[in-house]
């Protein structure tokens, strides 16, 4: 049995269905049918975002919970939904494209073409240029890690800068707990990576703008890092192999 973590979107028949201008030619390909051809196994494939929530809801912050809301938050923002151990994948396997909620109408352009996503506000590019724009006049930086490194050694304009990131992250959390209620939200990806100097604005924003029945929900930091995605995809072939 093979397990795969895959970039794009993954339909229920394994088909890459869609791929942002970041991997040309990669919308389209039978990546199920391909591998299990070329290795003569079954073979299990979810795209990254619900394969990092399935990680993290079996081996990593999500365990033991009934059910976990996952958002990855990198160059993009992922996500996915597991619920009593199985990751929602929707009627197609469009679910989980949580960085492509809306947050602004006709807000900052987004990478998908549209305006105003979650993803605009709160990714690694988001928070370096609300880093740059507290810095005018001094050399721009070009990487959310910079921006979080700078953070950590106590720079107050890369402090600020995660903060307001994070304040989105709950204003968006704020819509999408109410439409899911998990018990749970586990943050994961690069940006993820400074901490409370991120969630805890991001609480403080659930708290002001979530339902009295959502907005104390605890948002967690995930801990299996880049390897989540690998997890989940183990954990799916286990899944479709002792069914
Ligand atoms: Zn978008």
């Amino acid at each position: 049995m093979v397990g795969i973590s895959a970039a794009g979107q993954v339909d229920t028949s394994g088909h890459i269905f869609h791929a942002t201008g970041l991997l040309p030619g990669w919308a389209g390909v039978p990546l199920k049918r391909e591998v299990e051809a070329h290795f003569g196994r079954p073979t299990a494939v979810l795209s990254d975002g619900h394969a990092a929530a399935l990680g993290e809801a079996w081996y990593g912050a999500g365990r033991g919970r009934s059910s976990v809301l996952c958002l990855t938050v990198g160059t993009g923002v992922g996500g996915g939904m597991v619920v009593d151990g199985e990751v929602y994948r929707g009627a197609w396997g469009a679910a989980g494209i949580v960085g492509h909620t809306q947050v602004v109408r006709d807000g900052l352009p987004c990478t998908c073409g549209g305006q105003g996503c979650l993803e605009s506000y709160v990714s690694g590019p988001a928070l370096v240029r609300e880093y740059n724009a507290r810095v005018a006049g001094q050399p721009a930086l070009t990487d959310g890690r910079a921006v979080v490194e700078r953070a950590r050694a106590g720079d107050p304009a890369a402090r600020e800068a995660l903060a307001a990131i994070g304040a989105w992250l709950g204003f968006g959390l704020a819509s999408l707990l109410g439409a899911l209620n998990p018990e749970v939200v586990v943050i994961g990806g690069g940006v993820s990576q400074a901490g409370d100097m991120l969630l805890e604005s991001a609480r403080e924003s659930l708290r002001t703008y979530g339902f009295p029945t959502v907005k104390e929900t605890p948002i967690l930091p995930a801990v299996l890092g880049p390897q989540a995605g690998l997890v989940g995809a183990a954990v799916l072939a286990h899944q479709q192999k002792t069914r």
